[in-house]
Parts: structure tokens; sequence; C-alpha cells
């Protein structure tokens, strides 16, 4: 077998199509397409209401055993997957996936595009700016974090008079309300929209959000690990008058404001999720939302074109939809669910959408169920479940690996008994994807150190553990040809009966919903509410946020909370250290034992597979 080149190289060996071509050749009509160059596409949002009386094809979700540092592949087989449907098989079809953050690219994880012959290209293109949407974000959150505090201070230092006058400015001789102030008087029961009749009384109330600042929630951000941005002090200028608070950057993808990228359904519902998300929480207990602020309209003008999912290419010319990025240990790690119903009506009712969620099935796939789904309204046909042998082994018992250093020889050896132990990680999501009720189909994705009895064990474990059908695919060393009969396993289960459901119903109380979540896929025994996880279920429910589902940020690493618990843990108690709210994304967000700063700037540049040497190579190239 020839040697496989490394992935720059792949992928700059092909020439893409022109995108206007690809986008004719999908259906999409010239107006509804905004070309950024050659390779990259805007697609408008208008094309729902065209493709409206038009049946959706078939959706698949890929997702993957509990990842270990090994990698598993689930972005090269999502890619791997629809070179097959589409370039073999002939069959309509759509990838969607996430817009990879700066942070990961320039971090350990490196690029996401795939690998090997299943990549979304141009890969430099896809993995950095592509057409600024995370910039977006960024500018939109920091406008944010900027009136936060520009409003503290001048609440701080401002005569109620002298406030009032600063946000209803004369204009013309005259003052006047925005629509978002009449909306913001009529919460506190003023019933007034003449900015002259206000009484001192109601100007206190009207001017004053009296934000604690020991509760702000919101960060600023950044699509950049800068480990030393992880903790600042803010206000340092004379300017500010010695109002110094302590803050810190997370990174972008970790705003909420990715969220309500990933999760709105039109322009106008993403403006009232932005309008809602919940900044802090003032001295009287009421939370503070960026309405509150008055900053909600800008929020949705900075993010007008980033609203649009952007249209590019696999090594073989199939489509792809590049469209948000949320985190998916804060967040809920899938892309978006416009660029998905975009694509389920393009195909038309005999194709295929595969879209991948983050991290394994106990983290993405739940999340892709009981949050994504839920809002899309959109009904899944197929769980595609990535293992590896490798990463099975690791679960068996295997050493762990230190980056740099040659795999130990667990892993390039033939060793059925720690495979077949580690086989239990992967029955185990089985079932937590039978849980849905949804057919599962198991991706062995073939590394070249792979031995027949290895991946023939894997995929007679798989059946026997309830899969609808398991296949071993080389989509890595060979593109598309390699994973035709996980094309053809795919399409027989969509045709398989699916009787879809919720894990739990969002109008429980919200210790019951993660008590679900824990003792059904993660298999604890129970959950121990800590004192300030307890304190915020009181807060919520008492707020009206209870009926939201549940994001749990727990450690991806293991089913347990516990990153080094490997295999399938049991007899542990899941401890529930604190919960947040993203409440214009629409979830509430539980910490799990010690996760915690996974949002913030904080990977440093560590070592392998990073694409910074992938792009040094790219610039020796040019
Ligand atoms: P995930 O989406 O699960 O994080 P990726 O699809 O991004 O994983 O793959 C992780 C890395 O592993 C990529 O660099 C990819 O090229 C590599 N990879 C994936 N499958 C194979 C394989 N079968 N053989 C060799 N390398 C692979």
């Amino acid at each position: 077998q020839k040697p496989v080149p490394s992935d720059i190289v792949i992928s700059r060996s092909c020439v893409p199509k022109p995108i206007d071509c690809l986008a004719r050749e999908v259906g999409l009509m010239s107006d509804e397409v905004e070309l950024y160059g050659k390779t990259k596409a805007k697609v408008q949002l208008d094309i729902i209401k065209r493709l409206q009386a038009q049946p959706d094809g078939k959706y698949v979700v890929v997702t993957g055993i509990t990842p270990t540092p090994l990698g598993e592949g689930k972005s090269t087989t999502t890619i791997g997957l629809v070179q097959a449907l589409g370039a073999h098989m002939k069959l309509n079809v759509f990838a969607c996936v996430r817009q990879p953050s700066q942070g990961p690219t320039f971090g350990i994880k490196g690029g996401a595009a795939g690998g090997g012959y299943s990549q979304v290209i141009p890969m430099e293109e896809f993995n950095l700016h592509l057409t600024g949407d995370i910039h977006a974000i960024t500018a939109a959150n920091n406008l944010v974090a900027a009136a936060i505090d520009a409003r503290m201070f001048h609440e701080a230092t401002q005569s109620d008079k002298a406030l009032y006058n600063r946000l209803v400015p004369l204009s013309g001789g005259q003052r006047q309300f925005s629509a978002i102030q009449i909306n913001r008087l009529k919460k506190l029961g003023i019933e007034k929209t003449d900015p002259t009749t206000l009484t001192e009384e109601e100007i206190t109330r009207f001017a004053r959000l009296d934000i604690d600042p020991e509760s702000v929630t919101w960060q600023r951000v950044l699509d950049t690990n800068d480990r030393f941005l992880r903790k600042i002090t803010i206000g340092q200028s004379p300017t500010e008058k010695g109002y110094t608070r302590e803050a810190q950057f997370d990174i972008t993808v970790a705003s909420e404001i990715m969220a309500v990228l990933a999760l709105t359904s039109s322009l106008e519902d993403m403006r009232l999720r932005l309008a809602k998300m919940v900044v802090a929480t003032s001295r009287s207990g009421e939370p503070i939302t960026t309405e509150d602020l008055g900053v909600s309209g800008a929020l949705a003008v900075l993010m007008r074109d980033a609203i649009k999912p952007n249209l590019m290419q696999t090594l073989e010319g199939t489509p792809v939809f590049v469209h948000a990025g949320p985190f998916a240990n804060i967040a809920h790690g899938n892309s978006s669910i416009l660029a998905d119903k975009i694509a389920l009506k393009l195909v038309g009712p005999e194709g295929f959408v595969v879209t991948e969620a983050g991290f394994g099935a106990d983290i993405g796939m739940e999340k892709f169920f009981n949050i994504k789904c839920r809002y899309s309204g959109l009904r899944p046909h197929v769980v595609v479940l990535v293992a590896t042998v490798r990463a099975l082994k690791m679960h068996g018992g295997g050493p762990t690996v230190t980056a740099g250093m040659p795999l130990p020889k667990e892993y390039v050896e033939e060793n059925l008994p720690l495979l077949e132990k580690g086989c239990s990680n992967m029955r185990k999501q089985i079932e937590n994807a039978k849980h849905f009720g949804v057919p599962v189909v198991v991706a062995v994705n073939a590394f070249k150190t792979d031995t027949e009895a290895e991946l023939d064990l894997i995929c007679n474990m798989a059946k026997t553990a309830g899969a609808f059908d398991a296949v071993r695919c080389s989509h890595w060393a060979e593109g598309g040809a390699g994973a035709v009969a996980l094309g053809q396993a795919v399409q027989r289960a969509s045709e398989a009966p699916s009787n879809f459901k919720f894990l739990y119903d969002v109008e429980l109380p919200i210790v019951d919903k993660i008590r679900i979540i824990a003792q059904k896929i993660y298999g604890a025994d129970d959950i121990e509410l800590l004192p300030d996880a307890q304190q915020k279920v009181e807060r919520y429910t008492k707020q009206g946020f209870s009926n939201l589902p549940i994001c749990m940020a727990k450690t991806h690493l293991s089913l347990s909370h516990e990153a080094d618990k490997k295999g399938v843990p049991t007899g542990f108690i899941l401890p529930i250290r604190d919960i947040r709210a993203s409440v214009g994304a629409g979830f509430l967000f539980p910490l799990v034992g010690t996760v915690s700063s996974l949002t913030s700037v904080n990977n440093s540049f560590a070592v392998p597979r990073p694409l910074r040497d992938e792009l040094r190579k790219l610039i020796n190239h040019r």
C-alpha cells in the first residue's frame, strides 16, 4: 500500500471546483449565494422559504466511543461517509460540520477538516478565518462585556438624572425612547412612551440596573489561546477612577453567542435569543439581560452575516456546510440547526445529510438529541458510532501515551484480549444511542496497524451489543471508496423503523433531569449536588429557567467525571459542583466534578499534530 501523504499535501493536491459551480449543482439560485472568494460562499436564509414544500432528506449523526488521546476520527468519518454516499453511490448528500476554533487548531488538537483522503478543502481556509463568523462573535461578545463595565461605572459615578440623559440623549432638541427602552419600561411596570413624563422615582428605576459586580458571568473573549489572559484586572487606567475588577478571557467559541448561532432557527429568533442572554444579577436578585443593557439590537446587526451557513466542499467535490462551532462542554458541541435544515431541503427525500456531534456519544450525541433536535424539531434516522482498535484497547486498560513518543506495542500489535475488554465502552455507547430509539451503525475506522482479527472482533461485538450493523472502513487511506460499505449500511439503517424519543421531559425539575442523564447515560449510581449547585437550582427555579434542557459540562475522556477512568466506570456518584445558565441559547449547564477552566484561553502551545506545522509546510509550498 502506498503511504498516505500529509493532510496539507493531500488538500493542496486537489483543485477545488469553483464554489459557484458547486452552488448551482446543489440547486442553489445565484441570488441565494454570496461568494467569499473562489472556494467559500454564504447561503441566504430565504432558501428555507423557497424550499418549504420540499420533503426533508435522511438525517444522520456521527458520534463516537469515549475519546482518547489516540483519536477516533469522527470528522474524518463524517467526510469519508459523505464522499461515499455522494461521489460513489451517486446520492444527493451534504455534510454539516462545525467551524473549528483557532484555540485547538494551534494547540494540541490540530485542525478539524478531517484527514487523509477524507477532508474538507481548502483545509487552511476551513481551519482559519473562514468567512469571519468567529470574529463577528468576538465583536458581539465584547460589545456586551464593554457595556456591562461602562454601565456599572456610570451608575457608580453619576446622578440619576445624568444617567437618564446619557441613556435617552437629546436628538433634534427632543428625547425619545428606543423600542428596547419601551420594552424595559414595560418590564418595570411603567406604561409610558414620552421621556418627559417620567417621575423622579421612575427615572431612578429606569436608569439604574444596579448590577452586582460579583454576579457578572459574562466574560471577554478571544479566539487565541493566550494563557496570560486567563485572569486579568480591568479598569486600571486613572480614567476609571479605581473601579477595577478581576475578570478573565474565554475562548470565543465558548461565548453564549456561539451557542445562540448554533441553535437559532431564523434571524428573528436569533434577535430574541440574543436579547434574552443573562449577563449578571442585580443586587435585588433580578437577572440582567443584554436587552436591559440596551445592546441586543447591535448584537443582531453584528451577527447578521454570521447567521448564513458557509458552503465548502470535500476532496471529492461533495458539498459541505461549515457553520457554528460551540464548545461541547459548556455548550452543546454541534454545528448549526440552520445549516442542517437547509441541507435537508436541498438533498430532497432520497438524499442524506450527515452531521457530527462533538466528543463521545455520552456528551455530543446526548446533547444533539436532547438540545439540538428538541429546538430544531428535526428527527434523526441513523446514528453512526465511530470506533477504533487503538482507542478501544486504551479503554481495555492499555497504557497511556505520551505525545511525541512512539506508540506502545499494545497499540501497534495484535492484542485481542485487550481489545475485547475495551469493547465494553463501545457497548455502553451503543446502548446510549438506543435509549433514543434510533438505529446505530458502528464505523470501525481502520488504522494501518490493525489486524483482520481485531477489526472482525469489533464488528462482531458491536452487532452482539445491538448495533444495526458494524462495518470497517478505510476512508482515511482511500477516500469515499473506503466508506462505501458504511454508506450502504447507513442507507439500509435509514429505512429501518426508528422510534425517536427524548431521554427526559424538559418540564421535569432540574435535579431530576440531571439525574436521568447521569444514571442512564453515564452509568452513575446517583448525583450529589454541592452547595453552589443547590443554590443555583433554587435561583433558576425561582427565575423561571427550570424548564430548559440540560447541557452537562463533564470531562469527555471518561463516561464518569474522572478523566482517567476508562472503559465503563461503575459505582460512582456524579458530583455537580455548580450550575450556570445560557438563557439565550436555551440550556442550563451543570459543572461536573473538577471540570472548570475548559472555556478559558488555556491551552498552551503544546505538542503534536498541530496545524501550525502543517502551515509551515504550506508556507514552504508557496
Ligand atoms: P475527531 O473528529 O474524532 O476528533 P478527526 O477526524 O479529527 O478525529 O481525526 C483525528 C486525527 O486522526 C486526524 O489527524 C486524522 O487525519 C487522523 N486519522 C483519522 N483516521 C485515521 C486513520 N484511519 N489512520 C490514520 N490517521 C487517522
